[in-house]
């Protein structure tokens, strides 16, 4: 499964906390993430991830264009509702764009827990029917 993670700043240590827990689920998958995120989730873990660009550089808006050609499995977005964001029309974007294609993504932590258990039991599966009947000349993870 291709998952994206994403934390604000102040919840990046919610994030990393998180990841670490389930670190074992994640390996076996290709992970993408904002700049930052990324990054302070590799120093605590041994997972490799692909980073894009911070968020308020665009990096929600990278990920948005995976969610929109379908690419994207899972997203694990923990904002912070309390802080006003400078890209917050990209965030909308990008939330806007699961659902257009129906792409699990969780806001929360307690939402996020519940997906990565989910995932652990196998029950995105479905997921890989998508990948193999959609046009290959689309796909852009490979
Ligand atoms: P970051 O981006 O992981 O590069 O901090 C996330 C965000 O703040 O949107």
């Amino acid at each position: 499964m291709n998952i994206a993670l994403i934390a604000h700043d102040r919840k990046k240590e919610e994030m990393v906390n998180f990841v670490t827990a389930y670190e074992g689920v994640f390996h076996g998958h290709q992970l993408y993430a904002t700049g930052t995120t990324g990054q302070r989730i590799m120093d605590a873990t041994s997972l490799k991830i692909h980073r894009f660009m911070s968020g308020p550089l665009g990096g929600d808006q990278q990920i948005g264009a995976l969610v929109a050609q379908n690419e994207m499995d899972l997203i694990i977005f923990l904002r912070d509702p309390l802080m006003a964001q400078p890209h917050e029309p990209d965030i909308i974007a990008l939330l806007r764009l699961c659902d257009v294609q129906g792409i699990p993504v969780a806001t929360n932590i307690a939402t996020g827990e519940l997906l990565v258990k989910a995932l652990d039991r196998g029950e995105f599966a479905w997921r890989d029917l998508v990948h193999k009947y959609k046009p290959g000349e689309n796909d852009v993870l490979g």
